[in-house]
């Protein structure tokens, strides 16, 4: 039907198999949300000279009954392909808001949480009142989310995407560009999109030590960041020698398994 009328397009064997499987998936996705089988995840978002918590990002996770726990990059993507990701973007904005907003006040000041957003979930014309509601449920004051989406899903972008993101600021949230440096922003876009924090890929934060190019792009990054006015954040931080390397480039927030892997809301409540 993409083609166009009167298109014929052979049904591959492989097609099928992929699209059987998906529509599977799918449906095993919607029971999973029935049945309180999704949770959300968190993980903490540092400052790099001390290590203060400065929020945590929201991360869903499936804990199947027979599987066990399964990582979103294998349903996430599944969900992205049809209006499923709609039901799954609301239920965790729904769930992530409720959790921080009740434990607002054993946080430490300025606190923010960071959800993941599908660009799928942004353009839906409604999308601005879902998120004004999340918010009026949950108690969590605005200025307290930022809202992270994918560099290489920013792609399709458009004029919508960009009055969309303003408008979205607007309501006082603040939007994270995620996985930066992995997709095809221009610098044009990038001057254009109205956002506040740029998420340095992982990619970028692992060969740190030992590769210059790596290290030259992000330092340019946490230029291009300072000269913006917006937060820098290194992702998947996982040893000291990257923490230190990253703190002599100049970074000063950073995320990864070094400060902590995603974990329940209440086993972070239970660290003294
Ligand atoms: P992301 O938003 O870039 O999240 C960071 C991912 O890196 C998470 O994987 C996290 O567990 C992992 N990570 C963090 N620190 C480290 C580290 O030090 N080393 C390594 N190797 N990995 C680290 P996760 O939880 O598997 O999520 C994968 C992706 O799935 C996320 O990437 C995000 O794009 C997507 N995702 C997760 N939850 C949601 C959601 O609620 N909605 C949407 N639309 N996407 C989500
Ligand atoms: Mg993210
Ligand atoms: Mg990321
Ligand atoms: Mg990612």
């Amino acid at each position: 039907k993409q083609l166009g009328r009167g298109q014929v397009v052979v049904f591959e064997p492989a097609m099928m198999e992929r699209s059987t499987q998906h529509a599977r998936l799918s449906m095993e996705l919607r029971q999973a949300l029935e049945r309180g089988e999704l949770r959300v995840h968190y993980q903490p978002l540092v400052a790099l000279d001390d290590g203060r918590l400065l929020g945590m990002e929201a991360l869903l996770r499936w804990q199947h009954p027979e599987r066990g726990w399964i990582p979103p990059g294998s349903f996430i993507p599944v969900a992205e392909e049809s209006d499923l990701i709609l039901t799954l973007g609301d239920w965790v904005l729904g769930q992530a808001t409720r959790d921080i907003a009740q434990r607002l006040h054993s946080l430490p000041p300025g606190f923010g949480l960071h959800v993941n957003v599908s660009v799928r979930q942004l353009i839906q014309s409604d999308f601005a009142l879902t998120l004004q509601q999340a918010l009026r449920d949950s108690g969590l004051p605005a200025s307290r989310l930022t809202l992270e989406i994918t560099e290489s899903l920013l792609l399709v972008q458009d004029a919508a995407t960009e009055s969309r993101l303003r408008q979205l600021r607007q309501l006082g949230v603040k939007i994270a560009i995620d996985d930066f440096g992995t997709g095809y922003s221009s610098l044009a876009y990038l001057q254009r999109l109205p956002f506040d924090c740029l998420k340095i890929d992982q990619s970028f934060v692992r060969n740190l030590s030992k590769s210059a190019q790596d290290a030259a792009i992000v330092t340019a990054v946490l230029r291009m960041a300072e000269g913006l006015g917006v937060e820098a954040v290194a992702e998947g931080v996982e040893t000291e020698a990257e923490a230190a390397r990253l703190r002599d480039l100049g970074c000063t927030r950073a995320q990864g398994y070094l400060y902590g892997k995603p974990q329940e809301i209440d086993a972070w409540q239970a660290r003294p």
